[in-house]
């Protein structure tokens, strides 16, 4: 049987080996940090996930919080400003619920059940040499190690990366204690334009279900204070300053606050990059990459574990597709090529929202206030973001989707 390592054990690696593993190929996962480490460790992501991407989850017997993960109902946006006026106000429900399993949970326990299906995982920071050694001994080897240094590996591909600096300051903050809306859970959306936004929908951690502030703050601007902050109480004594300061329409939910625990908060910036799909080792034998390797968003639109979710699916259709047959650079460069036929719709998606929205954008957005069916197309764009093109990205396309919504069915 054909031999795979995968570098990373993270939503694409262990998804892919997991699934390798049930159609009988001998899987590596390597990984620089134990499940100990991970549950034991600081949270790493947002991870909220929409229907399809939990659907992949299902179909390999790996979605087992379904049950008890608080369910995300439904998208609401607001924009507003630092008054309270709220100038775009739309909620719908989504065709189907999505969640958001802390990653401290979900992946020591994929490592656990990737070894108990038969595969072997080792504990090592990989590197190049050990790349090398991986490359020698395996059919394919796949780099999935999200924002580690080894996707350095791979070259930036310029002419796909819109921007070359982090566009947000992000900062995460778990918590208990937060007011429930009072219609139905939901991807909470508000934007402060040329400040920031504020996203929370709720989440399963450790100490149970919990809600997430994600605060997204551009840079140099007046909610990027979080190097005012160094214990975990100020962390979340700031976001909640911050809820209120900018979002006050919020902020009587945020009243009776406590975080999850000393590690569930998280400060960082990414910067939104698209890279090359092939890493070539000294040697001159090429590696793959996957997922956050390849296509590094901002979170603004918490899509980056949901791509990993859709490449590991459509890598493992690719591989099983391929056979015996060698996996050479060819194959490698179609492969990412296929994953980039969708992946670069929601980059597209998640880049516009990190520039002040053009008035189509704004246009449709106020439009969903009055049109049930409109707010339920964009709520469902989460799910998958190809379904907003063309239109959310030319004035006349959109001018033409405002009409076809307005008809009467
Ligand atoms: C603040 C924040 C909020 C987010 N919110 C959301 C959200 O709401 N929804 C959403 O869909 N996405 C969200 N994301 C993005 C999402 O978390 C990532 O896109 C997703 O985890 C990427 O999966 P991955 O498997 O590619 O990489 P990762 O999940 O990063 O996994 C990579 C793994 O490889 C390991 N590794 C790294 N280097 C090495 C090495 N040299 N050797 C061995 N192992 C290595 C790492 O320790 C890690 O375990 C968020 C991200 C951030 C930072």
């Amino acid at each position: 049987m054909r031999k795979i390592t995968i570098i990373g054990a993270g939503q694409a690696g262990l998804q892919l080996g997991i699934g390798l593993l049930s159609k009988g190929y001998h899987v590596t996962l390597v990984s620089n940090r134990s499940g100990e480490d991970i549950a034991r460790g600081r949270v790493m992501s947002s991870q909220s996930m929409y229907d399809m991407a939990v659907g992949y989850e299902r179909a390999l017997g790996l979605a087992w919080w379904d049950d008890t993960c608080p369910p995300i109902a439904g998208v609401h946006m607001r924009a507003g400003n630092s008054a309270g006026e709220t100038f775009v106000d739309w909620r719908s429900r989504m065709r189907a619920p999505g969640q958001s399993v802390d990653q401290r949970i979900k992946m020591p326990a994929w490592m656990r059940e990737f070894e108990r299906r038969g595969g072997t995982l080792v504990i090592e920071e990989a590197d190049l040499a050990a790349l090398e050694r991986y490359a020698e001994s395996a059919d394919l080897v796949l780099v999935a190690s999200g924002k580690g240094e080894i996707g350095q590996l791979f070259e930036r591909d310029a002419e796909r990366s819109t921007f070359d600096r982090p566009m947000r300051t992000i900062s995460l903050t778990y918590v208990h204690g937060m007011k429930p809306r009072s219609d139905y859970s939901a991807l909470n959306i508000s934007i402060n334009p040329g400040i920031g936004e504020y996203v929370n929908f709720p989440s399963l951690t450790l100490s149970g279900p919990c809600d997430i502030i994600n605060l997204e703050c551009i840079p140099g601007g007046p909610m990027d204070r979080w190097n005012e902050v160094s214990t975990p109480a100020e962390h979340l004594e700031l976001a909640v300053e911050l809820i209120r300061e900018f979002f006050p329409w919020e902020a009587p939910r945020c009243e009776r606050l406590s975080l999850t625990d000393d590690l569930g908060t998280l400060v960082g910036r990414i910067p939104p990059t698209v890279r090359k799909p092939l890493g070539k080792l000294p040697s001159g034998r090429k590696v793959l990459g996957m997922a956050d390797v390849l296509v590094l968003n901002d979170p603004i639109t918490g899509q980056g574990s949901n791509n990993a979710s859709k490449c590991a699916m459509l890598y493992l259709d690719a591989i099983l597709a391929h056979g015996q047959r060698p996996f050479d650079a060819d194959w490698m460069q179609q492969t990412f090529e296929r994953y980039w036929e969708y992946a670069q719709w929601v980059a597209r998606f998640t880049n516009t929202h990190l520039l002040p929205p053009p008035d189509r954008v704004m246009k449709v957005f106020g439009a969903c206030g009055q049109n049930p069916a409109l707010a339920g197309r964009v709520a469902n764009a989460f799910d998958d973001p190809r379904s907003l093109s063309p239109w959310y990205y030319d004035d006349a396309e959109a001018d033409r989707f405002l009409e076809s919504f307005a008809q009467p069915a």
